[in-house]
Order: C-alpha cells, then structure tokens, then sequence
C-alpha cells in the first residue's frame, strides 16, 4: 500500500519508477453485483481497488465541480453525482456504484474513476496535499460567491444568456470558467485574483480555468 508522504521523489530518473509512482490505483476488482434499488433491471456493484484510498480521496474530491460531489471530511468518504449515478468511495478502496446498466458498463465508469484518481495523486505531487480551506471551498462555494466576480454584463461569449446562467452550469460542470474570454481582460485581473484566492488550485482547476 502506498502512501502519500514527503518523501516522493520526481527527480528520479527511472522512468519506470515514476510512472508506477503516477498510478496509485491500478485496477478495481468487481466483488459484489446487486440489484439497483432504483431502476428496475440495472444493477449496483461493490468493487475494491489494489490500493487504499484514505489519502487520495479529499484531492478526488477537489477535481469535480461542487454540484458533483459530497465530501464528508469527518469520515473522509466522498459521493460522486455523474453519470446519473452515485458512486461512493471509501478509505478502504471500496468504492459502490449504483444504476448501472451492466458489467460492462460498470468496467467502463471503474476505468475512468481509475483514471481520475491517478490524476488526482499528479495533483498531489505538483500542489501538495490540499489544504483546510481548499476543501472547505466545496461546501461554501456558492454560485453568488463566483457570480459576483464575473464580468457580469450578459455578453452571451461563453454560450450562456445571462453571467447568472453561466456562473450555475460551471458549478454543475457543464461550462467552464475559462469560456468567460471577456474575464482575460486586464481590468479584470483583480476579480481573477480574488477567483483564485476563494477557489484554491485545486477548484480552480477542476472548474475550469487555464
Ligand atoms: S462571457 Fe462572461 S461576461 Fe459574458 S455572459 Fe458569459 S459570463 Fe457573463
């Protein structure tokens, strides 16, 4: 089992030994097939990752938008709303996984949270472990809270009417804040600066900013 610790070294130059160290999950075996409580005919599935995952899951937590995720810090278990699914993750490498058509279907959404945490633990490795208030962010993070520095003038470039409608679907995770072009202009810079001091790296990311 590894563990995230201050010791990682990137500076190896052995190419193998870095690239085990960017896969912290390699695989996910299926344990358990169950009927789904909520469609009738789709099924839900336990499954255990070849790691733990008490370390990664808070960096999982911070790479999808707040509308998509429950982080529960005090038990450092993490729900996940995609795929018109939920998918719950455990310290353990556990992981649930409910309304799903079949196996193969589940081999599929098991690949990409696969995929996922392994970008998370890259995450890790390049910002650090996140910190208090970066997770805390998830919770408080209101869409006023984004909104009100946004350039708020109802231009429709990033594809929404309204700064309004745009600020709810980054939330949701279906826009991205980098589609706001007009927010690049330099007498926006300090808004920028205030988005990335209330966001931290890590939702700065995950909601779309480059
Ligand atoms: S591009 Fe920016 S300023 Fe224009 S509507 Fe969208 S969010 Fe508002």
């Amino acid at each position: 089992m590894k563990h995230l610790g201050t010791n990682v070294d990137l500076t190896s130059k052995d190419e193998d030994k870095k690239s085990e160290r960017k896969a912290w999950v390699n695989c996910f075996e299926i344990k358990g097939v169950l009927p789904c409580f909520t469609t009738p005919g789709y099924i839900r599935i336990v499954a255990q990752a070849d790691n733990l995952l008490d370390e990664i899951i808070s960096i999982l937590a911070l790479k999808y938008p707040p509308g998509k995720v429950e982080y529960f810090e005090e038990l450092n278990e993490l729900t996940l709303k995609i795929h018109n699914r939920l998918i719950n993750l455990f310290p353990s490498g556990k992981i649930t996984m409910t309304n799903t058509k079949d196996l193969d279907e589940a081999r599929t959404v098991l690949e990409e949270i696969k995929n996922m945490i392994n970008e998370a633990y890259i995450d890790f490795l390049k910002y650090g472990k996140p910190k208090s208030e970066d997770l805390q962010a998830i919770k408080h993070l209101t869409w006023l809270n984004l909104y009100k520095y946004l350039p708020r003038t109802n231009c429709g470039a990033c594809g929404y009417a309204t700064c309004m409608a745009f600020t709810m679907n980054v939330l949701q995770g279906n826009a991205k804040l980098s589609q706001c072009a007009p927010l690049r202009d330099q007498k926006y810079s300090a808004n920028v600066e205030e988005i990335k001091k209330i966001l931290g790296p890590y939702l700065l990311q995950s909601l779309g900013w480059k």
